[in-house]
């Protein structure tokens, strides 16, 4: 079968682990040119020698996707690197602090908001300016969560950062959508990957219940979210816009 991403631009947040780094390996065996961006300098760099061992293409800039002028100039990097931006996965966040809202913190809330609200929002205001500037159309997928689409108790401002997500999503997709830039949103259920560990980390009990939870009756692993978000930055998805789509082992089909 053809290569569904030939030579197509595309960006990852939060390339260096996780589900950023299995999809940054999914979109480049489909052919694209992978700009992994990442804070931590030593996991973006291991994605990328990942990918070049294979023999595909990738580049690694670092920036802290709550800052203005770095995300700014990951754009311009990107441009740069490779001429254009067809594509990109916002999908840089984390988990914050367990706590209910009660006992939330200030820290805890500014720090969840500014990673996962304002870095997906400053990504795709840089992307979509640099890809209206091109003229050619594009497509963005952005990290959201099962937790952006049903309440979680312990995760609430994780919970409303991830439906501020859903909302920023659908808002750009309308907006954009006689331009010919799609814009979806993924919606994980629980993934094997390093914040997973962290939210799980010390009570494995947890983690058997959580995986009850999905009917398919297992936790996701992040190639399966990586899948989802290649099919969704390809042509093949050229009708969808707008949509955030579970990609849970049925967790919010209940
Ligand atoms: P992870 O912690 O393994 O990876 C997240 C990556 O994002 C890390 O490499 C980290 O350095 C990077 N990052 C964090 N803050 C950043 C910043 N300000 N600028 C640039 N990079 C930054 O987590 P993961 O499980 O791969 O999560 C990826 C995304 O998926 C997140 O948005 C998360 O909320 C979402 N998600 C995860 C799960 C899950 O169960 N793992 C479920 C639903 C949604």
């Amino acid at each position: 079968m053809a290569e569904q991403l030939k030579d197509k631009v595309i960006l990852v947040t939060g390339g260096g682990s996780g589900i950023g780094r299995a999809t940054s390996l999914g979109l480049a065996r489909e052919g694209a040119k992978v700009v992994v961006c990442d804070l931590n300098e030593a996991g973006g760099e291991e994605t990328v020698g990942f990918i070049t061992q294979k023999g595909g293409q990738a580049t690694f800039i670092k920036a802290d996707v709550t800052n203005k002028d770095q995300v700014e100039a990951l754009i311009d990097g990107v441009v740069k690197a490779y001429g254009r931006i067809d594509g990109a996965f916002n999908n840089a966040g984390i988990e914050g602090q367990t706590s209910t809202i009660a006992d939330c913190t200030d820290e805890n809330f500014d720090r969840i908001a500014s990673v996962n609200i304002k870095g997906v929002w400053l990504c795709m205001r840089a992307e979509l300016r640099q890809m209206q500037k091109q003229g050619k159309g594009g497509a963005i997928v952005n990290t959201a969560s099962g937790a952006g689409l049903v309440g979680v108790a312990g995760l609430g401002v994780y919970s409303a950062s991830k439906h501020a997500v859903v909302g920023l999503t659908k808002t750009a997709a309308l907006e954009f959508a006689k331009s010919g830039v799609r814009v979806n949103a993924v919606c994980p259920g629980l993934i094997d990957t390093p914040m997973a560990a962290r939210l799980i980390d010390g009570a494995p009990e947890m983690g058997d219940m959580i995986a009850a939870m999905h009917p398919i009756g297992r936790t996701g692993k992040p190639e399966e979210i990586g899948d989802a978000v290649t099919w969704l930055l390809s042509d093949q998805a050229s009708f969808v816009t707008g949509v955030s789509m579970p990609v849970d082992g049925g967790l919010v089909a209940q």
